[in-house]
């Protein structure tokens, strides 16, 4: 999935993210390079020739060879959405930016939506993350942040050292 692709940096502020993804055609490009990262791609004909046409606020790739049209969202998490894609940019931005989780409430304050829409962006992505860590194997030298492994141990000291 598309998304999956789009990678924010841990430490990516929120200036530069949004210097970066701020505006809806910037968050077009990222998708765009995660979906065809060698140019577009015809679904049905495999051509690379197109024309951009709009359906709404949102692009469309229609095929020069066979006329197919191709939603940029179709088949991405954001599929069948009719919020801008910088709604969920940013909300991908807040939800791998904190790191104790963001209910669907402080999403939904933080994105100025609805409860419910904020709700379902909110499920949405945290499914794309589930389907992404079934699909990766850790390889290589791990590194986990700030995680306690085993039980309790009486006497030692309080604190992450211990
Ligand atoms: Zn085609």
């Amino acid at each position: 999935m598309a998304m999956n692709r789009i990678q924010f940096q841990s430490g990516l502020s929120m200036l530069k993210f949004l210097k970066d993804f701020g505006t809806e055609a910037q968050c077009e490009q990222a998708l765009e390079v995660a979906r065809w990262s060698d140019g577009f791609h015809c679904p049905r004909c495999n051509g690379t020739a197109y024309y951009v046409i709009r359906d709404g606020i949102r692009k469309v790739f229609q095929c020069r060879a066979c006329r197919h049209q191709a939603s940029l969202i179709a088949g991405t998490v954001f599929q069948g959405t009719k919020l801008p894609l910088t709604v969920w940019f940013l909300a991908i931005y807040l939800v791998s930016q904190a790191k104790t989780g963001l209910s669907s409430l402080a999403l939904k304050r933080q994105l100025g939506v609805s409860y419910p829409t904020a709700w379902l962006i909110h499920h949405k992505l945290m499914q794309a993350m589930v389907n992404r860590e079934e699909r990766y194997v850790l390889d290589g030298r791990i590194q986990v942040d700030d995680a306690y492994l085993g039980g309790e141990r009486a006497g030692g000291k309080a604190g992450r050292g211990s």
